[in-house]
C-alpha cells in the first residue's frame, strides 16, 4: 500500500518538482500509515540518500537499455513495473512536460484513477483539491478507483525535510518498451530554468519585437531571473515556445513576476497569477494587469526599463 513517487532530474540534480512530489508523497503516506518509494530513473550521479532527507523511506534508482533519455512509454512502464513489485496503492507526479505525459499511460498501466492538477493533499476521504477553468476555480474531486494517481501543479507543495535514512535499491530494467524513440536532444545552457526561477523578467507585444529583447536579457541578467514571454511573442518566433507562460504554456509561481508590455489577459494569468509579487510595466493604465499586480509603473518600457536596468546595476555593484 505504498505510495510511489516519479522524482524527475536533470543529469542527476534532482529538480525542485521533484523534491515537491516527494514532500507531497511523504505527508500522504504518513497521513495512510504507509511508506514512499521514490524512483528515480537514470540517476547518474544523483544523491540518492537527499531524497530520504526529502521525503523518501525507499529510493529505487532504475537504469537500463532504452532508459538513457526520457520518453514517455519507457518510463511509465519502468514506474508501473516498481508500483507493481511494490504494490504501490498511490503514485505522485509532479505536472511537468515530463510528469503531464507520464501520469495518464502511468494511469492506464497500474489500473488506476488519475487526479491532474492537484494543488493540496487528499482529505480523511480521500477527497483531492484540484485547478479548473484555468486556474480560476477550485473542484474537489474524489476517485472511485482503489490506485490512485496525483499530478500535483508544480510551485504549489513546499519542499520539506524529513530526515528519514532511506533504503538504496539499485534495479536494472532493460528494453523498457516505447513507441517514440529520442534521436536527437538539444538543450538550452547557462540559462535559469524558468519552472524553478524565483524571479521572471517577461516581455510581451508591447516589446515590439525580438530585437528589443536585449533589455529584459539584461535586466534578468543582472537580477539573475529567468526570461519568459507572452503566447503571442512565442507564436511569432520572436522567442522559443518554452518561455511561453500562461494556460496553454508554463505555470509559474516566482517570487518575483515583472511583466512588460504584456496586457494580462486571462490566459496569461493563468499561468503567473500564484507569483508572490508581480510587478507590471505598460504604458496603458487600464491594462487588466494591473488589477492583479501588486506593484504597477505605467509608462512606456522603452523609457522605464533602461532606467531599471541603470538602477539594477548600480544597486548590485553597491
Ligand atoms: C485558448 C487560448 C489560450 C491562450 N493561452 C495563452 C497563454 O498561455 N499565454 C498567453 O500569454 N496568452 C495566451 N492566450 C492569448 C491571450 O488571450 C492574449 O492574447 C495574450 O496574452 C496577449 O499577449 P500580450 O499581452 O503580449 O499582447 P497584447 O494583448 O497585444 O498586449 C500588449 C500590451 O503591451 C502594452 N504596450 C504596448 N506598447 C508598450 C510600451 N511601449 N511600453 C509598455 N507597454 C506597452 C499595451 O498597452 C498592451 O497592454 C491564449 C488565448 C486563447 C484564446
Amino acid at each position: 500500500m505504498s505510495v510511489l513517487v516519479f522524482v524527475e532530474h536533470d543529469n542527476g540534480i534532482v529538480k525542485k518538482s521533484g523534491y515537491e512530489a516527494l514532500a507531497y508523497a511523504q505527508d500522504l503516506a504518513t497521513a495512510n500509515n504507509t511508506t514512499v518509494t521514490a524512483v528515480i530513473i537514470n540517476p547518474k550521479n544523483a544523491d540518492l540518500n537527499a531524497l530520504g532527507n526529502s521525503g523518501a523511506n525507499k529510493v529505487v534508482a532504475v537504469n537500463g537499455s532504452n532508459l538513457d533519455h526520457f520518453t514517455p512509454g519507457s518510463y511509465s512502464h519502468v514506474l508501473n513495473t516498481v508500483a507493481h513489485e511494490d504494490g504501490a496503492t498511490f503514485a505522485v507526479v509532479s505536472g511537468t512536460y515530463n510528469g503531464k505525459a507520464v501520469a495518464p499511460r502511468l494511469a492506464v498501466k497500474m489500473g488506476a484513477g488519475l487526479v491532474s492538477g492537484v494543488v493540496g493533499l487528499p482529505e480523511s476521504d480521500l477527497s483531492v483539491k484540484k485547478t479548473a477553468f484555468s486556474n480560476k476555480a477550485f473542484a474537489k474531486v474524489k476517485l472511485r478507483s482503489d490506485k490512485k494517481i496525483f499530478c500535483i501543479v508544480p510551485n504549489s507543495y513546499e519542499v520539506k525535510n524529513f530526515g528519514i535514512q532511506a533504503e538504496i535499491v539499485q534495479k536494472s530494467i532493460e528494453d523498457a518498451p516505447s513507441p517514440s524513440k529520442v534521436t536527437n536532444v538539444n538543450k538550452t545552457t547557462g540559462k535559469i530554468v524558468l519552472t524553478e526561477a524565483e524571479l521572471v523578467v517577461s516581455g510581451g507585444r508591447g516589446m515590439k519585437g525580438p530585437e528589443n529583447w536585449g533589455m529584459i536579457e539584461e535586466l534578468a541578467d543582472i537580477l539573475g531571473a529567468a526570461t519568459a514571454c507572452s503566447k503571442p511573442v512565442s507564436d511569432m518566433d520572436w522567442r522559443p515556445h518554452s518561455e511561453h507562460v500562461g494556460q496553454t504554456g508554463i505555470t509559474i509561481k516566482p517570487n518575483l513576476y515583472i511583466a512588460i508590455g504584456i496586457s494580462g489577459a486571462i490566459q496569461h494569468l493563468a499561468g503567473v497569477s500564484s507569483s508572490k509579487v508581480i510587478c507590471v510595466i505598460n504604458k496603458d493604465p487600464e491594462a487588466p494587469f494591473f488589477k492583479a499586480a501588486d506593484y504597477g509603473i505605467v509608462g512606456d518600457a522603452f523609457e522605464v526599463l533602461p532606467k531599471l536596468i541603470a538602477k539594477a546595476k548600480s544597486l548590485k555593484s553597491a
